[in-house]
Protein backbone atom coordinates (compact mmCIF):
# COMPACT_ATOMS: atom_id res chain seq x y z
CA UNK A 1 0.00 0.00 0.00
CA UNK A 2 2.66 2.21 1.14
CA UNK A 3 4.76 1.36 -1.73
CA UNK A 4 1.63 1.98 -3.97
CA UNK A 5 0.85 5.39 -2.81
CA UNK A 6 4.71 6.65 -3.22
CA UNK A 7 3.84 5.36 -7.03
CA UNK A 8 1.39 7.09 -7.70
CA UNK A 9 3.14 10.09 -5.96
CA UNK A 10 6.27 9.50 -8.24
CA UNK A 11 4.03 8.85 -11.40
CA UNK A 12 2.33 12.35 -10.38
CA UNK A 13 5.46 13.94 -9.94
CA UNK A 14 6.99 12.65 -13.42
CA UNK A 15 4.01 13.83 -15.12
CA UNK A 16 4.71 17.50 -13.36
CA UNK A 17 8.58 17.59 -14.37
CA UNK A 18 7.51 16.14 -17.88
CA UNK A 19 4.78 18.89 -18.29
CA UNK A 20 7.14 22.05 -16.86
CA UNK A 21 10.04 20.98 -19.43
CA UNK A 22 7.11 21.02 -22.47
CA UNK A 23 6.58 24.60 -21.22
CA UNK A 24 10.29 25.31 -21.06
CA UNK A 25 11.17 23.54 -24.05
CA UNK A 26 7.82 25.75 -25.82
CA UNK A 27 9.22 29.05 -24.20
CA UNK A 28 12.83 28.49 -25.46
CA UNK A 29 11.19 27.63 -29.05
CA UNK A 30 8.99 31.11 -28.91
CA UNK A 31 11.87 33.15 -27.76
CA UNK A 32 13.87 31.67 -30.54
CA UNK A 33 10.96 32.47 -33.24
CA UNK A 34 10.55 35.79 -32.30
CA UNK A 35 14.60 36.24 -32.39
CA UNK A 36 14.32 35.13 -35.97
CA UNK A 37 11.53 37.06 -37.15
CA UNK A 38 12.55 40.26 -35.63
CA UNK A 39 16.33 40.05 -36.25
CA UNK A 40 16.82 42.00 -39.67
CA UNK A 41 18.24 40.38 -42.43
CA UNK A 42 19.98 43.59 -43.75
CA UNK A 43 21.83 44.08 -40.63
CA UNK A 44 23.19 40.71 -40.63
CA UNK A 45 24.23 40.85 -44.04
CA UNK A 46 25.77 44.40 -42.62
CA UNK A 47 27.76 42.22 -39.88
CA UNK A 48 29.17 40.14 -42.78
CA UNK A 49 30.16 43.13 -44.82
CA UNK A 50 31.83 44.42 -41.99
CA UNK A 51 33.58 41.38 -40.96
CA UNK A 52 34.88 40.93 -44.65
CA UNK A 53 35.70 44.58 -44.93
CA UNK A 54 37.85 44.36 -41.79
CA UNK A 55 39.46 41.03 -43.22
CA UNK A 56 40.63 43.01 -46.37
CA UNK A 57 41.94 45.49 -44.36
CA UNK A 58 43.90 42.86 -42.27
CA UNK A 59 45.29 41.34 -45.95
CA UNK A 60 46.30 45.00 -47.43
CA UNK A 61 48.22 45.23 -44.00
CA UNK A 62 49.80 42.19 -45.00
CA UNK A 63 50.26 42.75 -48.63
CA UNK A 64 50.80 46.23 -49.26
CA UNK A 65 49.87 47.18 -52.86
CA UNK A 66 52.93 46.91 -55.48
CA UNK A 67 54.34 50.14 -56.01
CA UNK A 68 54.46 51.46 -59.61
CA UNK A 69 57.13 53.73 -61.27
CA UNK A 70 55.70 57.03 -62.56
CA UNK A 71 54.99 56.27 -65.80
CA UNK A 72 52.92 53.11 -64.26
CA UNK A 73 54.79 50.33 -65.12
CA UNK A 74 55.54 47.91 -62.14
CA UNK A 75 58.72 47.86 -60.47
CA UNK A 76 61.43 45.79 -60.61
CA UNK A 77 62.67 43.73 -63.53
CA UNK A 78 59.24 42.28 -64.82
CA UNK A 79 58.63 40.16 -68.83
CA UNK A 80 55.07 40.31 -70.56
CA UNK A 81 54.93 37.12 -72.43
CA UNK A 82 52.34 38.02 -75.83
CA UNK A 83 51.36 35.25 -78.20
CA UNK A 84 49.42 36.74 -81.64
CA UNK A 85 47.27 35.27 -84.12
CA UNK A 86 45.52 32.77 -81.93
CA UNK A 87 43.80 30.57 -81.11
CA UNK A 88 44.92 27.97 -82.94
CA UNK A 89 45.36 24.10 -82.70
CA UNK A 90 48.42 24.95 -80.83
CA UNK A 91 46.93 27.02 -77.97
CA UNK A 92 46.72 24.08 -75.93
CA UNK A 93 50.25 23.40 -76.06
CA UNK A 94 51.07 26.58 -75.36
CA UNK A 95 48.96 26.47 -72.00
CA UNK A 96 50.56 23.21 -71.28
CA UNK A 97 54.34 24.60 -71.01
CA UNK A 98 52.98 27.53 -69.21
CA UNK A 99 51.22 25.93 -66.60
CA UNK A 100 54.47 23.27 -66.41
CA UNK A 101 56.85 26.58 -66.20
CA UNK A 102 54.05 28.51 -63.53
CA UNK A 103 54.04 31.21 -65.95
CA UNK A 104 51.59 33.63 -67.08
CA UNK A 105 51.36 35.26 -70.57
CA UNK A 106 49.09 37.29 -72.64
CA UNK A 107 47.03 35.96 -75.61
CA UNK A 108 45.77 38.54 -78.09
CA UNK A 109 42.94 36.61 -79.90
CA UNK A 110 41.84 36.98 -83.51
CA UNK A 111 38.21 36.80 -84.11
CA UNK A 112 38.29 34.56 -87.21
CA UNK A 113 39.84 32.06 -85.17
CA UNK A 114 37.80 32.62 -81.92
CA UNK A 115 34.54 31.97 -84.21
CA UNK A 116 35.77 28.08 -84.87
CA UNK A 117 33.98 26.24 -82.23
CA UNK A 118 36.56 23.57 -81.53
CA UNK A 119 39.25 25.90 -80.53
CA UNK A 120 37.11 27.74 -78.05
CA UNK A 121 37.60 25.27 -75.00
CA UNK A 122 41.10 26.08 -75.20
CA UNK A 123 40.54 30.00 -74.64
CA UNK A 124 38.48 29.35 -71.43
CA UNK A 125 41.03 27.12 -71.03
CA UNK A 126 43.37 30.17 -71.03
CA UNK A 127 41.51 32.47 -68.85
CA UNK A 128 40.97 29.68 -66.11
CA UNK A 129 44.31 29.12 -65.85
CA UNK A 130 44.89 32.77 -65.27
CA UNK A 131 46.64 34.21 -69.09
CA UNK A 132 44.92 37.57 -69.97
CA UNK A 133 43.15 36.76 -73.40
CA UNK A 134 43.02 39.97 -75.41
CA UNK A 135 42.00 41.36 -78.93
CA UNK A 136 43.72 41.03 -82.49
CA UNK A 137 40.51 42.29 -84.85
CA UNK A 138 38.74 39.85 -86.79
CA UNK A 139 40.11 39.81 -89.90
CA UNK A 140 43.69 40.77 -89.28
CA UNK A 141 43.55 42.67 -92.81
CA UNK A 142 45.30 45.87 -92.83
CA UNK A 143 43.25 47.46 -95.51
CA UNK A 144 39.92 47.06 -93.30
CA UNK A 145 41.33 47.76 -90.44
CA UNK A 146 43.65 51.40 -91.28
CA UNK A 147 42.12 52.34 -94.20
CA UNK A 148 38.52 52.03 -94.16
CA UNK A 149 38.44 52.48 -90.51
CA UNK A 150 37.37 49.29 -89.27
CA UNK A 151 39.58 49.42 -86.17
CA UNK A 152 37.32 49.85 -83.24
CA UNK A 153 34.36 48.13 -84.32
CA UNK A 154 36.22 44.87 -85.29
CA UNK A 155 38.18 44.85 -81.84
CA UNK A 156 34.67 45.57 -80.20
CA UNK A 157 33.35 42.74 -82.14
CA UNK A 158 36.49 40.49 -81.10
CA UNK A 159 36.44 41.68 -77.27
CA UNK A 160 32.60 40.86 -77.54
CA UNK A 161 33.54 37.42 -78.77
CA UNK A 162 35.79 36.88 -75.73
CA UNK A 163 33.50 38.04 -73.57
CA UNK A 164 30.93 35.43 -74.70
CA UNK A 165 33.42 32.18 -74.37
CA UNK A 166 35.29 32.99 -71.01
CA UNK A 167 33.35 35.70 -69.17
CA UNK A 168 36.27 38.00 -68.91
CA UNK A 169 35.70 42.21 -70.14
CA UNK A 170 39.23 42.83 -71.31
CA UNK A 171 39.70 46.01 -72.90
CA UNK A 172 43.45 45.67 -74.17
CA UNK A 173 43.93 45.04 -77.94
CA UNK A 174 47.03 44.35 -79.69
CA UNK A 175 46.79 46.48 -83.29
CA UNK A 176 47.99 43.83 -86.06
CA UNK A 177 51.29 44.61 -87.82
CA UNK A 178 51.27 47.37 -84.62
CA UNK A 179 50.07 50.73 -84.08
CA UNK A 180 52.56 52.53 -86.21
CA UNK A 181 51.49 53.34 -88.87
CA UNK A 182 47.76 52.27 -89.08
CA UNK A 183 46.96 54.30 -86.15
CA UNK A 184 49.00 57.86 -87.23
CA UNK A 185 45.59 59.63 -87.45
CA UNK A 186 44.51 61.44 -84.12
CA UNK A 187 41.07 60.63 -84.91
CA UNK A 188 41.58 57.36 -84.92
CA UNK A 189 43.00 57.34 -81.61
CA UNK A 190 40.58 59.64 -80.27
CA UNK A 191 37.77 56.89 -81.55
CA UNK A 192 39.65 54.10 -79.82
CA UNK A 193 39.98 56.05 -76.64
CA UNK A 194 35.93 57.04 -76.40
CA UNK A 195 35.70 53.18 -76.82
CA UNK A 196 37.23 52.68 -73.67
CA UNK A 197 39.89 50.42 -75.61
CA UNK A 198 43.39 50.42 -74.71
CA UNK A 199 46.47 49.20 -77.05
CA UNK A 200 49.83 47.55 -76.48
CA UNK A 201 52.39 47.37 -78.96
CA UNK A 202 55.46 45.56 -77.85
CA UNK A 203 59.05 46.18 -76.65
CA UNK A 204 60.96 42.72 -78.10
CA UNK A 205 60.04 41.38 -81.65
CA UNK A 206 61.32 37.71 -81.67
CA UNK A 207 60.68 37.51 -85.42
CA UNK A 208 58.99 34.48 -84.39
CA UNK A 209 56.63 33.97 -87.54
CA UNK A 210 59.39 34.14 -89.96
CA UNK A 211 61.86 31.41 -88.53
CA UNK A 212 60.16 28.37 -89.48
CA UNK A 213 61.52 25.85 -88.43
CA UNK A 214 64.86 27.91 -86.44
CA UNK A 215 63.57 28.32 -82.21
CA UNK A 216 66.97 28.59 -81.45
CA UNK A 217 67.25 32.08 -83.44
CA UNK A 218 63.74 32.98 -82.08
CA UNK A 219 65.51 32.81 -78.55
CA UNK A 220 68.75 34.90 -79.77
CA UNK A 221 66.25 37.43 -80.51
CA UNK A 222 65.03 37.84 -77.53
CA UNK A 223 68.19 37.50 -75.62
CA UNK A 224 69.78 40.65 -77.52
CA UNK A 225 66.25 42.35 -77.93
CA UNK A 226 66.27 42.90 -74.01
CA UNK A 227 67.52 45.75 -72.76
CA UNK A 228 65.09 47.12 -70.36
CA UNK A 229 63.37 46.41 -66.26
CA UNK A 230 60.57 45.94 -68.14
CA UNK A 231 59.91 43.90 -71.46
CA UNK A 232 56.83 43.36 -73.46
CA UNK A 233 57.99 40.73 -76.14
CA UNK A 234 55.93 39.49 -79.64
CA UNK A 235 55.47 36.13 -80.13
CA UNK A 236 52.88 33.95 -82.57
CA UNK A 237 51.30 30.65 -81.81
CA UNK A 238 53.73 29.00 -84.24
CA UNK A 239 54.98 25.42 -83.71
CA UNK A 240 58.61 26.96 -83.44
CA UNK A 241 58.12 29.48 -80.84
CA UNK A 242 56.47 26.43 -79.13
CA UNK A 243 60.14 24.66 -79.17
CA UNK A 244 62.01 28.25 -77.96
CA UNK A 245 59.13 28.76 -75.14
CA UNK A 246 60.76 27.14 -72.79
CA UNK A 247 64.33 28.62 -72.90
CA UNK A 248 62.92 31.70 -72.82
CA UNK A 249 61.03 31.54 -69.73
CA UNK A 250 64.71 30.14 -68.60
CA UNK A 251 66.45 33.08 -69.77
CA UNK A 252 64.08 35.37 -68.26
CA UNK A 253 64.77 33.38 -64.95
CA UNK A 254 68.30 33.26 -65.07
CA UNK A 255 68.07 37.36 -65.56
CA UNK A 256 65.99 37.55 -62.39
CA UNK A 257 62.77 38.73 -63.89
CA UNK A 258 59.13 38.03 -62.86
CA UNK A 259 56.38 37.33 -65.62
CA UNK A 260 53.99 40.01 -65.71
CA UNK A 261 50.24 39.07 -65.18
CA UNK A 262 48.19 41.26 -66.84
CA UNK A 263 45.19 43.36 -65.61
CA UNK A 264 43.44 46.03 -66.62
CA UNK A 265 43.10 47.81 -63.20
CA UNK A 266 47.07 48.02 -63.70
CA UNK A 267 47.56 48.94 -67.51
CA UNK A 268 50.40 51.47 -68.36
CA UNK A 269 50.35 52.80 -71.90
CA UNK A 270 52.82 50.81 -74.56
CA UNK A 271 52.28 52.22 -77.65
CA UNK A 272 55.06 53.69 -80.81
CA UNK A 273 52.92 57.02 -80.17
CA UNK A 274 53.77 57.11 -76.82
CA UNK A 275 50.06 58.04 -76.52
CA UNK A 276 49.55 57.77 -72.85
CA UNK A 277 45.90 57.76 -72.83
CA UNK A 278 45.95 54.50 -75.31
ZN1 LIG B 1 48.88 39.26 -85.87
Amino acid sequence: MKSSRNNNVKLRMKKKRRRLGLIVATVYLMIFLIGELTSDPEESIHQVATSVAEQSIIQDTIQPEKQKRPDGKPMGKVVYLTFDDGPSILTNQFLDVLKEQDVKAIFFMQGSNLQKTNLQKNVKRATKEGHYVGAHSMTHIYKNLYDNGQFVPEMNETLSLIQDITGTNPKLVRPPYGSAPGLESEQIRNQIVGAGIKIWDWTIDSNDWVLKDNPNQIVENVKKGTKHEVEVVLMHEKSQTLQALPEIIAFYREKGYEFGVYNDADHFSLNFYQDKYL
